[in-house]
């Protein structure tokens, strides 16, 4: 093992990290309220010192929280002794890290499954939809149709951006990858009508997360199974942000009880550290013959090696359970916060992915003050916050997260009752 030297990380205030942004970076993100600089546990630390409560975790991807003693000091074991080699080589940790993924799959019914390890979610949703095609290919008989949901979120490459079922991510960007069709979310008729046998593959989500939460009815997952065992099409079940037990099962997919051929896997996976991974079944992974599929960075050693450590805390600390309790006393309590203030429409999801559908359009003001309180969350559009803290977010964050949530409800919804009134009487 090498020696390390310890390097202060690169801190700057919000105005130096706005300016240079403003300058240098390509402006797709716009305005951020704050900079953060650091993390412990399940709490960031933003550049005037102030500790947030981080319920969105990273976007479901700090499953560990910040700072993590296990994963830190197997990154730091790992990147002391080699980041990277090619996939020319073998190397243990990528090959270790396959074989954790592929018996983790068998508790949703697959067999005999390989991994392929890319370096993000988009990265295993285009590797995923390239094997779909593949394993037609192969077979001398060639499908192009992949059929996926209205509202879905499947990634920002041209394929996925062609899979994602919202326009805003891909129209600019046209002409797109042919042979994507769109279907309505959870309508079992609209997906009968669709898959034929021309179709190489479903790909679903089994809860929508970036357009606010909204579940898979299990029979929906169900039928979609039954009309790719009809078809022949390969089911591609989107585990990116449901996956890696944040909805109390390791893969949310096993509650429908549906057998996937092909699993994506990212976010969650390297606690942090950018990874993706496709899992396919044994016959679909035919489907790729060697030099059809590549990555240079993807499968690395450092990447995989907090993967393992991921999973390592994972066993120990059970935390795929733990989400599952977890995430239901969260739900529960908002759930009771719902029936004492009526802005509250609905919370749904399952274990900790949650979405707080609102009766108005306050989910942003809601966002911003919880955020001057100390508490970090999502907003999807004007109606749904989005909670995804991390895995080991503490029984004890409940009770404070939601009186303070219930307080902020309660003052936004005033203040735009005052704002109504005003412009009635001007
Ligand atoms: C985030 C996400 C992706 C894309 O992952 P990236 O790592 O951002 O490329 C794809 N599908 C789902 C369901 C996601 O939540």
């Amino acid at each position: 093992m090498n020696q390390t030297e310890q390097t202060p990380v690169p801190s700057i205030s919000l105005a130096q990290a706005r300016e240079l942004d403003r300058a240098y970076y390509l402006q797709v993100w716009g305005d951020r309220p704050i900079c953060i600089v650091g993390g412990e546990g399940c709490h960031l630390i933003d550049s005037d010192g102030n500790r947030l409560l981080d319920m969105i975790g990273g976007i479901a991807v700090n499953v560990l929280g910040h700072g993590h003693p296990r994963l830190a000091g197997a990154i730091a074991a790992q990147a002391a002794s080699m980041i990277h080699c090619s996939n020319y080589y073998y190397n243990p940790s990528q090959a270790l890290l396959a074989a954790r993924l592929a018996g983790l799959s068998e508790a949703t019914g697959m067999r005999g499954a390989r991994v392929f390890i890319g370096n993000s979610g988009a990265e295993a949703n285009e590797g995923a939809l390239k094997l779909a095609r593949g394993f037609f290919y192969r077979q001398g008989k060639p499908r192009a149709k992949v059929v996926s949901a209205l509202h879905s979120f499947h990634g920002r490459t041209l394929a996925t951006a062609a899979a994602t079922g919202q326009s805003k991510y891909s129209a600019p960007f046209a002409p797109l990858p042919a042979g994507f069709v769109h279907v309505p979310f959870n309508d079992l008729e609209a997906l009968r009508a669709a898959v034929d046998d021309d179709t190489c593959a479903v790909l679903l989500e089994p809860i929508q997360g970036e357009s606010g939460v909204v579940p898979a009815d299990p029979r929906y997952l169900r039928e979609a199974e039954s009309l790719c065992r009809r078809s022949g099409a390969r089911l591609i079940i989107d585990e990116i942000q449901t996956g890696m037990g944040r909805t109390g099962s390791f893969f949310a997919c096993q509650d429908s009880g549906i057998r996937p051929d092909i699993l994506t896997l990212a976010k969650g996976l390297g606690g942090g550290v950018p990874i993706g991974a496709l899992i396919a079944d044994g016959e679909t992974a035919k489907g790729f013959v060697i030099g059809d599929h590549g990555t240079t960075f993807g499968g690395n050693p450092l990447a995989c090696a907090a993967a393992l450590a991921v999973l390592d805390v994972y066993q120990e600390e059970h935390l795929t359970e733990r989400a599952g309790r977890v995430g239901a006393m969260l739900i529960d309590a908002l759930r009771r916060l719902g029936e004492a203030q009526p802005v509250i429409a609905e919370v749904r999801g399952r274990g900790l992915m949650i979405g707080i559908k609102l009766t108005r359009p306050l989910a942003v003001a809601v966002r911003d003050s919880l955020r001057d309180r100390g508490f970090l969350v999502g907003s999807v559009g004007a109606e749904v916050l989005r909670l995804l803290p991390p895995l080991i977010l503490p029984e004890s964050a409940i009770e404070p997260f939601v009186r303070d949530l219930g307080d902020v409800l309660g003052i936004c919804a005033a203040s735009a009752d005052r704002q109504a009134a005003s412009n009635a009487t001007a």
